[in-house]
């Protein structure tokens, strides 16, 4: 178990005693399935500059990526205020000064000029279908930037489904890494500015996917 996440995981555990934060409650698990997950993907692509997480739960990847690695810019997001409430504090009580995390709705905050299309990196764990998760993430995207969607293994159906809703909204699949033992970084990159209507909203992503 990696000591750089020990206090984090005394916090975590301390809060999700009280408020329901995440299922995963187990020690080791959290290590695995929540610290060491989150940062996977530094190994694999040179993140740097300003990065959104879309549905940050209780902080995850960006906690144990604002702890490992100071450099990087992180906004982190959540629809729901009580992950949120969790994440600032661990945030105040570990000095974590590159976080910034707020609570609410991406497909709203990205129609708010001071998030569209300003950051270099999104990246996303475990919120949403691909087709609903490609519109959240391109709003926030500067051209040329690149979104990281954290999934399971075997998810060719999942991208063919997102087809359309790439070309809609100019990402393009760049490439698809496995990692661990059964999970995979999917990333695609901004080609072009996207309409300003998307993200659209929720009710109508949920209804009626791209
Ligand atoms: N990323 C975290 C993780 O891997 O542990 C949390 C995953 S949790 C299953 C999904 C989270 O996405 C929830 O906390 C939910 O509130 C958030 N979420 C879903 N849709 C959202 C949206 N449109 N805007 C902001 N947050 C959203």
């Amino acid at each position: 178990m990696n000591a750089v996440f020990d206090d984090l995981y005394e916090l975590y555990e301390e809060y999700n005693s009280h408020t329901n934060i995440s299922a995963i409650r187990n020690k080791e698990e959290v290590y695995q399935k929540h610290f060491n997950d989150s940062i996977a993907v530094l190994e694999h692509y040179p993140l740097s500059g300003k990065i959104i997480d879309i549905g940050t739960g209780g902080g995850f990847p960006s906690l144990p990526l604002a702890l490992v690695n100071p450099e990087l810019e992180i906004t982190a997001i959540d629809s729901v205020n009580k992950k949120i409430i969790f994440v600032n504090q661990a945030k105040d009580k570990l000095k974590i000064t590159n976080l910034i995390a707020l609570n609410a709705r991406a497909e709203e905050l990205a129609q708010d000029p001071n998030y569209r299309e300003k950051f270099d990196w999104s990246v996303s764990r475990a919120v949403a279908e691909l087709s609903i998760l490609l519109e959240l993430a391109t709003g926030f995207l500067k051209p040329g930037g690149k979104f990281i969607a954290y999934k399971k293994l075997d998810n060719k159906e999942e991208i063919s489904a997102a087809k359309t809703s790439a070309i809609k909204t100019k990402l393009k699949l760049i490439e698809t890494r496995s990692y661990d033992v059964d999970k995979q970084f999917l990333v695609y990159e901004k080609i072009a500015r996207c309409p300003s209507l998307i993200p659209r909203k929720y009710q109508q992503i949920k209804k009626n996917p791209l």
